[in-house]
């Protein structure tokens, strides 16, 4: 058979992929954490520049494999950086297939059944929300952008008309101390301005405090300006804290405020019947955000946004467009309500980790990444070299060891390519953050970390000056 050169092409590179994936696997498992080298050494050590000239396919398969090796690797046990880590095949298997179709996903008739899987996630999700045949959904390019949209909806329900003629004069926006950096960069996007989102001050936990929230609220009341909306937190990025939706959704309704909900770290509680009670009365918000390549391990992004009265994503981003939108309802298009125009199929990967383990599947992923969190603590209450700063029900455990700056640690680690590990501020504390987000770790790898932060703690911090 004569096949056309793109088919031979795409084969030999596939075949390429596969030898490299295969290779990477193994050296996850004997290198778990790349080598580190300055930026510089390796602009000099690798072919990275770009020149007028192709390279030969041998070539550039070498090249490649010298800059992946030298990626640092996340989804090994050595990784706890950032809130994500590990890897679910199937979510991978899923991401891949995603890449080979290059669907776009804004109608029916360019992304055909892949619509319909999205439109799945989306209303399983709305289900569990406790949510009816109102709400509506769509997923975007991160957990930013569906706050961003959480936030646009809410600032277009209190002005209606800032979509045609803009925003006229301020309206103010009410979040936590501890949200994610997101709430005001979307301020400024929006054109609310970032000194118009007030930053309540959170408990010992790092909960936002519901009195402080209506105290501020009156405040903005009796000086003449306009509340529309409350961001609450379910995962707080740097202590893993949640804050009280409940009480929140009650201020909410008093004062006829939108109720955003980012859960974009650990909104997938509500996959588990154990700890869905750390986001009651979510189902009280007007929108809220999951970021699914947190805590259940799709590879990035794979950001949900869910809104409770489907009127407010049509009125903030329906456009016609007679060029786009040919074929079909509304529901099937959802382009209609989207962000983007062109759009990366996100919700394969989370569909082909959903069917393969299930909702109660997810729900134990969830409930493994507590366990690991409650090993960890359980570590670091019983060894007494250790100072704890956050609280149980958290993913993210903050400490330090031995009174070393946790930033000497973090760095020490990192650059001697031992472990990926980060720091955090709460009030004036500032401490190691171990993140147990990935649920293929074991208790032995947790044991490990901390083996491992010790003895390089030993042999270099401590013996040497500090
Ligand atoms: C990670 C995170 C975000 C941002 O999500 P991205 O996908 O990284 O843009 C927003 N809010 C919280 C609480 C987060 O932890």
């Amino acid at each position: 058979m004569n096949t056309p050169r793109a088919y031979q092409d795409a084969i030999r590179d596939l075949e390429a992929f596969y030898d490299i994936a295969s290779e990477h696997l193994r050296q996850e498992y004997a290198q778990p954490v790349s080598k580190y080298r300055e930026p510089q050494e390796w602009l000099e050590g690798l072919d990275i520049t770009l020149g007028d000239h192709g390279m030969k396919h041998d070539d550039m398969i070498g090249a490649l494999r010298e800059i992946i090796a030298a990626t640092p690797k996340t989804s090994t046990t050595r990784f706890f950086n950032q809130l994500f880590g590990g890897r679910q095949s199937k979510a991978m298997l899923g991401d891949l297939i995603a890449v080979l179709l290059n669907s776009s996903m804004y109608t029916y008739k360019a992304g055909g059944p892949q619509i319909l899987i999205e439109q799945e996630i989306l209303s399983q999700v709305r289900n569990l929300l406790g949510w009816d045949e109102n709400s509506s959904g769509t997923l975007a390019a991160g957990g930013s952008m569906t706050n961003l949209m959480g936030m646009q909806m809410a600032r277009d329900r209190a002005q209606p008309a800032a979509r045609t003629t803009g925003l006229s004069g301020k309206v103010i926006a009410y979040t936590s101390a501890e949200c994610h950096y997101s709430i005001q960069k979307n301020a400024a996007i929006l054109g609310i301005g970032r000194e118009q989102v007030r930053l309540i001050p959170t408990d010992q936990t790092g909960g936002l405090r519901p009195d402080l929230l209506k105290q501020s609220i009156e405040r903005d009341l009796r000086d003449g300006h306009r509340p529309f909306m409350v961001n609450a937190t379910a995962g707080t990025t740097v202590l893993g804290a949640f804050d009280p939706i409940e009480q929140i959704a009650e201020i909410c309704e008093k004062y006829d405020l939108w109720l955003h909900v980012d859960g974009a770290y650990c909104g997938s509680v509500i996959f588990s019947e154990k700890y869905k009670h750390l986001i009651q009365g979510v189902e009280r918000a007007d929108s809220f955000t999951l970021n699914a390549h947190k805590m259940l391990g799709t590879p990035l992004s794979c950001s949900l946004i869910l809104v409770q009265e489907k009127r407010h994503m049509y009125h903030s981003y329906s456009t016609d467009a007679s060029y786009l939108f040919q074929t079909h309802e509304d529901e099937l298009n959802p382009g209609k309500i989207s962000l983007q125009c062109g759009r990366r199929n996100d919700a394969l990967k989370l569909w082909c980790l959903w069917k393969s383990i299930g909702t109660a599947g997810l729900g134990s992923l969830v409930n493994h990444q507590f366990h690991l969190a409650d090993v960890a603590r359980e570590y670091i209450r019983t060894h007494e070299d250790y100072q704890l700063y956050s609280h149980d029900d958290s993913v993210g455990i903050c400490f330090n060891y031995l009174d070393i700056p946790a930033e000497k640690l973090c760095n020490g680690l990192y650059q001697a390519s031992e472990m990926m590990v980060g720091y955090g501020q709460f009030r004036d504390d500032v401490f190691i953050r171990l993140v147990t987000i990935n649920a293929s770790n074991t208790e032995e790898d947790i044991h490990e970390f901390f083996r491992v932060l010790e003895a390089f703690a030993q042999k270099h911090v401590l013996h040497s000056a500090i």
